[in-house]
């Protein structure tokens, strides 16, 4: 099957009772025994649930593993899988990372003894070096937040395989229609699907997907040890949106491809950093890598603050939000919302200043955005010569 035929038919199995095409959710906390120690596979859905298995089976096919494990949000998913990591591991990650996952690294699992080692992500060898025999995992988004980057999944799978060591990657962004990391080498897939997986800016869920027995079997005990597993209406909800995931993110990709250009002939934008340009130094990878460049565009603003703020200020069809992913369009300004929780010295390292500001662009029609685009920047424009005249 093609993907979009997955897409509607995998999880999507008629009811066997009535023969319902669209399957029920199943709310009930606890399933009957038929008699001691039988059981319909079912006994209490923290442990299995029906409507969830039925997206753990859509999810893992989506992105061509053999196993999916749903969580009640994307961090409770990156918390299953560092939950394979002891005191002593360490971990060797790309440093331009979601805020709330380094976070987690640095605040939860850093003072329970694993060590994590940030390098740039983009040289293979980099990656190569900086494992040791106490390596454990390896971890990169891409396209990254808020820069999008874009690491080759390839070359850095073929590092972990001579290491011995699972790779993981957050394919938040890109999703499974646009990028495939376990075709590519990768060992872990990871998702936030609460983006362009449910893509209604409506469910927070996450999610875990591998062909690896051992880690399947980890993220599965956690699943159930720890308990952080999504409801069966945010399961069907999340089904529901991934039928028609292939269509959104074909829009996606047309209306960003038009903002980007629109963005980067604009004389108050300095820099904009979208995969698709050729202009953008992972354009070459992205296009061996990626079917598509996605939804997600980040630009330079001329100006400070305070211009950052005329911008918001005058948008009419962005909403000024966090996330990204859904059918809205959303403006995001990384260094006071997404990356807030970083100190201000790991978001100079990571090259987020105050005039940078992330579009989750959506599927309005393009023109309208690309409007609404023009009359900030023109605000903005008018926001930076008052400021001149000023001084
Ligand atoms: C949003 C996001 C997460 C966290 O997911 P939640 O569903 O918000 O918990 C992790 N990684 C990336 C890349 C994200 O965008």
């Amino acid at each position: 099957m093609k993907f979009e035929t997955k897409a509607i038919r995998l999880g999507h199995s008629p009811d066997p009772q009535h023969r319902a095409v669209v399957p029920p959710v199943h709310q009930g906390t606890t399933f009957e025994f038929t008699a001691v120690g039988e059981n319909t596979g079912y006994e209490y859905s923290r442990t299995s649930n029906p409507t969830r298995v039925l997206l753990e089976e859509c999810l893992a096919g989506l992105e061509g593993g053999e196993f999916g494990v749903a969580f009640g949000s994307g961090m409770a998913a990156t918390d299953a899988v560092l939950s394979m990591l002891r005191p002593g591991d360490e971990m060797v990650s790309a440093r331009n990372l979601y805020g709330g996952t380094l976070r987690l690294f640095e605040s939860i699992y850093t003072p329970r003894g694993v060590r994590f080692v940030y390098i740039d992500g983009g040289d293979p060898d980099a990656w190569r070096a900086a494992v040791t025999p106490h390596t454990k995992l390896l971890w990169l988004e891409t396209p990254t937040n808020p820069l999008l980057q874009v690491f080759d999944i390839a070359a850095i799978a073929e590092v972990a395989r001579e290491a011995a060591v699972p790779l993981v990657v957050d394919n938040t962004f890109a999703s499974p229609y646009i990028q495939q990391p376990l075709a590519l080498g990768a060992d872990i897939v990871l998702h936030s699907t609460s983006k362009y997986i449910n893509g209604h800016n409506d469910v927070i869920g996450g999610a875990v997907i591998t062909s690896d027995p051992q880690v399947h079997e980890a993220v599965r005990f956690f699943q159930n040890t720890a308990g952080a597993v999504p409801g069966p209406w945010d399961c069907y909800l999340t089904l529901r949106g991934i039928k028609t995931l292939a269509l959104r993110m074909r829009q996606h990709n047309a209306n960003a491809l038009a903002v980007a250009r629109f963005l980067e002939g604009h004389g108050m934008v300095r820099e904009v950093f979208y995969p698709g340009l050729e202009r953008h130094p992972g354009h070459e990878l992205a296009r061996r890598q990626m079917d598509g460049y996605g939804g997600m565009v980040t630009f330079l603003l001329e100006g400070g603050l305070e211009q950052v703020n005329a911008f918001v200020e005058a948008l009419g069809v962005f909403h000024f939000a966090e996330s990204l992913g859904g059918a809205e369009s959303l403006v995001c300004h990384p260094a006071t919302m997404s990356h807030a929780a970083l100190s201000e010295e790991e978001r100079q390292r990571a090259g987020i200043t105050d005039s940078m500001i992330r579009l989750s662009v959506g599927l309005e029609n393009a023109e309208d955005l690309v409007e609404d685009l023009e009359r900030a920047l023109g605000a903005a424009r008018r926001s930076l010569e008052a400021a001149r005249a000023g001084c």
